[in-house]
């Protein structure tokens, strides 16, 4: 009964990076239900995450307690049910597990510990745990799953353009006359900025989709470029080549706004769409018509996912899309505009708050000096180190190394979501102290000699920030279960076990320092959220609700002009051959998100998909002799997994697909650890893969 709640509270979506503004409603203290609300991404729309994935909050697997490994426990292993873990663990009390979880990261101490964070985390969340790994051991070896998702993207978008972010939001569509989109699966992955691509085709907007896997926004396309898995740059230097060759670039913007154009026209002369069309799979007049249409746009957008950055070569593919932006004028103005959709609902804020190696808050590099000073007298303690930390997979090949022996995860899955999961899963067991904060006993959690039981978004305060730039507030709904207590609580005790001297009450005071060193949250206050709801960034003034397009004047790098970088085909880290002759791809499914943890514990969704599942061609089952719903065994170079087999003819009769939700078949036991050397990303998307009859 949609009537019967006690009263309504206005949150944030905790799923994608849509950023969905929602109506928790309450009664009993429990989530009832969620309606979608008025916000800046989603105008009161919702996808079937946002409106049925709520019930994982009160689901009895919660941690209520803290946790501490049993002496006698098993070995460490992914070996814990969730719900009778008591052989494993034992209940502590706050002060005792938080001193043991101190203590075990102290008795390490220095390079010798890492963090994980996640972009679950709210802003202020990830602000406090980039600075405890900081301050509190003297380094920067600090990352989250921004490296497993668009860490390629934000490379080449830095080094290119200047900044890490999207340079118009996805409602700048409706101003649009054509758009791109590649490498990405709106309809089942954001599902609500979905619905205004539909609309503007619709209105008559011109579509192209890329994708190597057909998909549903094939139906509203008015070109499906279905290219060789890998083939991105090939595709899109030919697409370019064109626009050269045909002379339909913009030479007063390039004149104007950009830098190296000269080298880049120079080498695309070599990408003909005659020459590159056996390489792509695309035909060379669909090829001419797709960079005929885009170059005529009067406004033109690219849309791009992890189809496009899991590669090694996924800062190159950015690249490519950043020089076709660039050379046609698609930047700056109304309907114009490079956007990269970010997967997890605060992967930009995270990001922007620091949680990467590299960076400290706001991209400002770790390497200068004048940053360095700036955050010192901000945060009052100790020297901030100068070295670059290391990334997700370099963190936990330094496990396998003996160079890092204690970790503080939070929010993360390293164990599910993590390339060649095996290697991860053994450098998890091997460390000598792990600290899991999270809301379940995730697969991570398995390895954990302390566990913090922590909030559901729907516990706590705090901002995140969408895709969109738009940073939102998000408000405790329902209290935590038992003695689980909010994320921001337990890194500041924690913190203060290790000696810092950190006073902060209240998530508001930690926003309130990070917009002492973020420009970024120039304007936009506490209050002003608490108020609005949401602000945009960058917002000129305390009125200015934020600008939804950025870079019409200049770019923010050093000359003020973008640049462009050429980008050369390189070959995926593995190829199929005799014993691996197909290719494996890997992604999430409408219901499920990432690693499962949240959506199948929700009652709706896990429902509607219950089983771990792969996608394959009729005619590949066929030839296997496997009906639909039949399992298959999927074997790569790293091990093998036996899964249900659908039939789908979206999938190349060369591919198969899998989710990476589903525990009991882990797609991440499969995938490559391969690394791009830019934005260190693992290549997801191409593995070489053997398919058989289980
Ligand atoms: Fe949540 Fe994304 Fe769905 Fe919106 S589109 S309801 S943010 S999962």
């Amino acid at each position: 009964d949609t009537a019967d709640f006690d009263r309504e509270v206005a949150s944030v979506c905790p799923f994608c990076g849509v950023g969905c503004q929602v109506s928790l409603k309450i009664k009993d203290n429990k989530v009832k239900f969620v309606e979608g609300i008025n916000g800046p991404a989603n105008e009161g729309r919702l996808c079937v995450k946002g409106r049925f994935g709520f019930d994982y909050i009160h689901h009895p697997h919660r941690l209520t307690k803290p946790l501490i490994r049993r002496a006698d426990a098993p070995a460490k292993g992914l070996n814990v049910d969730p719900g009778n873990w008591q052989q494993h663990f034992r209940e502590a009390t706050w002060d005792e597990a938080l001193d043991a979880a101190a203590n075990g990261l102290q008795a390490i101490g220095g390079k010798g510990v890492a963090g994980f964070g996640s972009a679950k985390c709210t802003n202020e969340e990830a602000y406090l745990f980039q600075k405890l790994i900081r301050q509190g051991f003297g380094h920067n070896n600090v990352d989250h799953c921004t490296r497993l998702c668009h860490a390629s993207s934000v490379a080449a978008l830095m080094e290119n353009v200047g900044s890490g972010a999207v340079t118009a939001t996805f409602n700048q569509i409706e101003h649009a006359d054509v758009a791109i989109v590649i490498g990405a699966n709106p309809i089942e992955n954001h599902p609500v900025a979905a619905t205004y691509f539909k609309q503007f085709a619709k209105r008559g907007g011109k579509l192209i989709v890329m994708d190597p896997r057909g998909q549903a926004l094939k139906r509203h396309a008015s070109h499906m470029l279905q290219f060789r898995p890998g083939a991105d740059v090939s595709m899109l230097n030919a697409i370019m080549h064109v626009i050269v060759e045909e002379q339909l670039y913009d030479q007063q913007y390039i004149a104007a706004y950009t830098e190296n154009w000269e080298a880049e026209k120079a080498h695309l002369a070599d990408f003909s769409p005659e020459k590159m069309a056996g390489i792509c799979g695309i035909d060379a007049e669909t090829l001419r018509d797709v960079a005929r249409t885009f170059a005529g746009a009067k406004a033109a957008m690219i849309f791009w996912g992890m189809g496009v950055s899991q590669h090694i070569h996924g800062t190159d593919n950015a690249r490519c899309l950043i020089s076709l932006a660039l050379m046609t004028g698609q930047v700056g103005r109304p309907g114009s505009g490079l956007h990269p959709l970010r997967g997890q609902n605060n992967v930009q804020g995270a990001s922007d708050a620091g949680m990467i190696p590299m960076f400290l808050p706001d991209y400002q590099p770790v390497g200068d000096q004048g940053v360095r000073t700036a955050f010192q007298e901000v945060w009052q303690h100790g020297e901030i180190d100068a070295t670059k930390g290391l990334t997700v997979t370099e963190i936990l090949d330094a496990v396998h190394d003996g160079d890092i022996r204690a970790m503080y995860i939070l929010g993360e899955n390293p164990a599910m979501s993590d390339p060649d999961v095996d290697h991860a899963r053994a450098a998890l067991a091997k460390l000598d102290h792990l600290v899991v904060q999270d809301i379940f006993i995730t697969e991570t959690a398995n390895f954990a000699d302390v566990i913090l039981p922590a909030s559901a978004f729907a516990e706590k305060s705090g901002t995140v920030t969408n895709t969109n730039r738009q940073v939102q507030m998000g408000r405790p709904a329902v209290p935590p279960p038992g003695d689980a207590r909010e994320d921001w609580w337990i890194t500041v005790e924690l913190a203060k076990r290790l000696g810092l001297p950190w006073t902060y009450a209240h998530p508001s005071d930690v926003f309130g320092e990070m917009t002492q060193v973020m420009a970024s949250l120039t304007n936009i206050t506490w209050d002003r959220l608490e108020a609005q709801n949401a602000v945009t960034y960058p917002s000129l003034t305390p009125d200015d609700p934020g600008q939804p397009i950025v870079f019409a004047d200049a770019f923010p790098r050093e000359n003020g002009r973008a640049r462009f970088t050429p980008a050369s085909v390189i070959a995926p880290d593995e190829t199929p051959d005799a014993d691996y002759p197909m290719i494996m791809t890997t992604g999430r499914q409408l219901e499920h998100w990432h690693t499962g943890s949240m959506t199948r514990r929700s009652r709706v969704l896990d429902a509607v998909e219950p089983e771990a599942n792969c996608s394959l061609h009729p005619s590949t089952l066929r030839r296997l002799g496997v009906e639909p719903g039949g399992m298959v065994r999927l074997t790569t170079r790293r091990g093998s997994i036996d899964i249900m087999a659908r039939s789908d003819r979206a999938v190349a009769p060369d591919m198969v697909f899998v989710p990476f939700a589903y525990v009991e078949a882990a797609a991440n036991i499969l995938t490559n650890p391969a690394i791009d050397p830019y934005g260190k990303i693992p290549e997801f998307k191409f593995a070489a893969v053997r398919v058989e009859k289980a």
